[in-house]
Order: structure tokens, then C-alpha cells, then sequence
């Protein structure tokens, strides 16, 4: 099982069974074509700004050989109704070093991201949001973790200061959530992470439309390092997550990867009927050998609703499954692109 607590900070190998593998890739890896994927919705109010930033960061790691020459920027844009796509277009015509892509409507980050992992053709590539909340200047560790052996590298948050309480709270506790489920999710990491070309190839062989890439990557196994940081506030533009959004990718992590709500569901039946049985008992005695019974209306009405509220909410959570199975079995893709910076 992954180490989902930061406590090492260079190199970790996840599972036993990729020992072999993880030795024979322990020799150090020379200077890597980087390819940074930025999914984009509606980032005109900062795009130029974290193009202009991490293009400089790009360019001084180039110059200082840490990743090749042909590393570039990979934009995604995930269907913005603002400028965001005039933007990418024109910076791409100033630079060959920036790429971008056209999502054809709005698919969500995951669907961005995953379209640009697997469009770039690259060693490493570097997922980063595009608001600048997440450290760039973290990659040189990060590539450096590459270089040593490790294809897969996690930015892991050290520092939710940037974060309201009413933020903090869930999202930390949904972590121990997802570990208590059995969710492979390393704690306080979001999306910001790197991928090796080899990590993106098992990664492509997850063919699930419902994508939750912090339950995935995992999953792929392979060595891995952490790379800790302290998040920045946005630097201008708003979040693309409103709090029903936000719900619904923490749902999407749960459903997507653990039956356990299942079992929860099945569990409470089996409480509830042993409960009732005995509750029944309880009634036919005080019936038959007990005084002053009177038949109660509350004890009638309460069981009534309660075990109706039940069923309908565990029919419900059943009802997610199905859905997933449903959405699963149509096979549709996860992202469509309709235009390229470049051919
Ligand atoms: N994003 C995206 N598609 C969406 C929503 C967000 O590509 O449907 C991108 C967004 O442009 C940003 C990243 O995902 O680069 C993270 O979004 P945001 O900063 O709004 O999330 P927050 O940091 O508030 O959780
Ligand atoms: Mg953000």
C-alpha cells in the first residue's frame, strides 16, 4: 500500500513486486524533455502572467541543462467561453516552445489533464494549474526525483495556510476518508505532480471514463518520490471549483474507487434488521407477559420513516454504482480536441 503521510521526502518504492524494476532504473537518467501541461478554463485573467512565469522558470532550467531542449509548455484549453484560447494562440505564435490544444467543450480538469498527458510526447511531463497556486520552482526537485529513479513524483502540500478553515477541514479529513476506504490517494497532493514516459504508458492502459487521477496515478505503481510545497493564494481570476463541483469530484473519488459505501449500506441493513427483531421481541413480551402495554403510535410511526429514509438512501447510494456502470459501459471518450496550435 502507498505511504499516504509525506514522511519521505527523496525516493520511496510503493510496492515490493516492482523491486527489480525500481533497481534496474536506480542509475541516474540524464536531462529529460519536459513537457508542462497547464489545463486552462477560463484563465484569460491570469494565463499571460503564468505563461510569462513558468515559460522564464522552463527556459532557466533549459539553460541550465537540468531538462533538454526540447521541453516546452503544453496548454489545454478545457472549453472556455472567455479568452483564453485567443491567448494560447497567440503566445503559441510567438514562441515554439508553447503548444496548445482545444478542447471542444468544457470535459473538467481531469478530462484537461489526462488529454494532455496523453497527447505530449515527452520523457517527463509536469501537471500544473494554471492560477500559479502551485510552487513551479518545485520541478528542478521534481525532475531531480526523476533523474534518481523515481517516475513518478507527487507535490505534496506541506502548508494549507492559503486555505480558509471551512476548506481545510474537509479537504484533510477526506484524505483520512479516502485511506479509511481504501483508496490508494497520497495525503495533502493534489494534481500537481510529475509523470515519466513510462508511468504515462501504464497510465494510458486505464481505460475508466469516470477519471479521479489522484486515485489512479497511484495505481500504476512503479517508484515514486515526494516533493513538498507551500501553496499560493490564486493570483487573479476565480476558482473553477464552486462548492457543488467540488462535491461531486470527492464523490467521484469515493464511488470510483471503493465499494466500501456499498458495504456500509449492506451493513446497516443487516444492524437494523437485527435491531427491529429484536425490537419485535421486546413488543411480544411486554404483550404477553408484561403490564400496562398500550399500543404506541410513535413506536409505529418513528420505525416507519426511519427504515424508509434508510431504503431510499442506500437505494440511492446503489443507484450511483449503477450510474457509473451505465456511463462506463458507453465507452465514450473522455476528452474530443478540436483545434492545435501546431500540426
Ligand atoms: N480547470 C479546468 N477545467 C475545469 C475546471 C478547472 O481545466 O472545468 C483548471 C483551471 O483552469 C485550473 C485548474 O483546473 O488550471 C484548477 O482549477 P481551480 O484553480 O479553479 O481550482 P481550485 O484551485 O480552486 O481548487
Ligand atoms: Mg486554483
Amino acid at each position: 500500500m502507498l505511504t499516504t503521510e509525506p514522511s519521505d521526502k527523496t525516493c520511496g518504492s510503493n510496492t515490493e513486486e516492482h523491486g527489480p524494476r525500481v533497481a534496474a532504473a536506480s542509475a541516474k537518467r540524464s536531462e529529460p524533455a519536459l513537457a508542462i501541461v497547464m489545463p486552462c478554463y477560463n484563465e484569460a485573467d491570469v494565463l499571460e502572467r503564468s505563461v510569462d512565469l513558468i515559460g522564464n522558470y522552463l527556459e532557466s532550467l533549459r539553460q541550465r541543462r537540468v531538462v533538454s531542449q526540447e521541453s516546452y509548455l503544453y496548454l489545454v484549453d478545457d472549453g472556455s467561453r472567455d479568452d483564453t484560447w485567443p491567448i494560447i494562440e497567440r503566445l503559441s505564435a510567438i514562441s515554439t516552445r508553447i503548444r496548445g490544444i482545444k478542447l471542444s467543450r468544457n470535459f473538467g480538469q481531469q478530462a484537461a489533464m489526462l488529454a494532455g498527458m496523453l497527447e505530449v510526447d515527452a520523457d517527463v511531463i509536469v501537471t500544473i494549474d494554471a492560477d500559479l497556486q502551485d510552487d513551479e520552482t518545485c520541478i528542478e526537485r521534481m525532475v531531480e526525483s526523476y533523474r534518481n529513479g523515481c517516475d513518478v513524483v507527487y507535490g505534496v502540500r506541506n502548508d494549507r495556510s492559503s486555505d480558509s478553515l471551512s476548506k481545510r477541514v474537509p479537504a484533510e479529513s477526506y484524505y483520512r476518508v479516502l485511506n479509511f476506504l481504501g483508496v490508494p490517494v497520497v495525503f495533502n497532493h493534489s494534481e500537481y505532480r510529475l509523470l515519466s514516459r513510462r508511468a504515462i504508458t501504464l497510465l494510458r492502459e486505464f481505460g475508466e471514463t469516470n477519471l479521479f487521477l489522484r486515485g489512479m496515478v497511484p495505481m500504476v505503481g512503479l517508484k515514486y518520490g515526494i516533493v513538498e510545497f507551500a501553496r499560493r493564494k490564486r493570483t487573479a481570476g476565480i476558482s473553477k471549483y464552486p462548492v457543488v463541483k467540488l462535491v461531486g469530484l470527492a464523490w467521484q473519488g469515493i464511488t470510483s474507487f471503493s465499494v466500501a459505501p456499498l458495504r456500509i449500506a449492506m451493513l446497516c441493513g443487516v444492524l437494523l434488521a437485527l435491531l427491529s427483531s429484536g425490537f419485535g421481541v421486546w413488543a411480544l413480551m411486554t404483550r404477553y407477559f408484561g403490564s400496562g402495554f398500550v399500543p404506541g403510535w410513535a413506536s409505529t410511526v418513528i420505525p416507519m420513516y426511519f427504515l424508509g429514509g434508510i431504503q431510499l438512501l442506500f437505494l440511492g447510494v446503489i443507484g450511483e454504482y449503477i450510474g457509473k456502470i451505465y456511463m462506463e459501459t458507453k465507452r465514450r471518450p473522455r476528452y474530443l480536441i478540436d483545434l492545435k496550435t501546431w500540426q
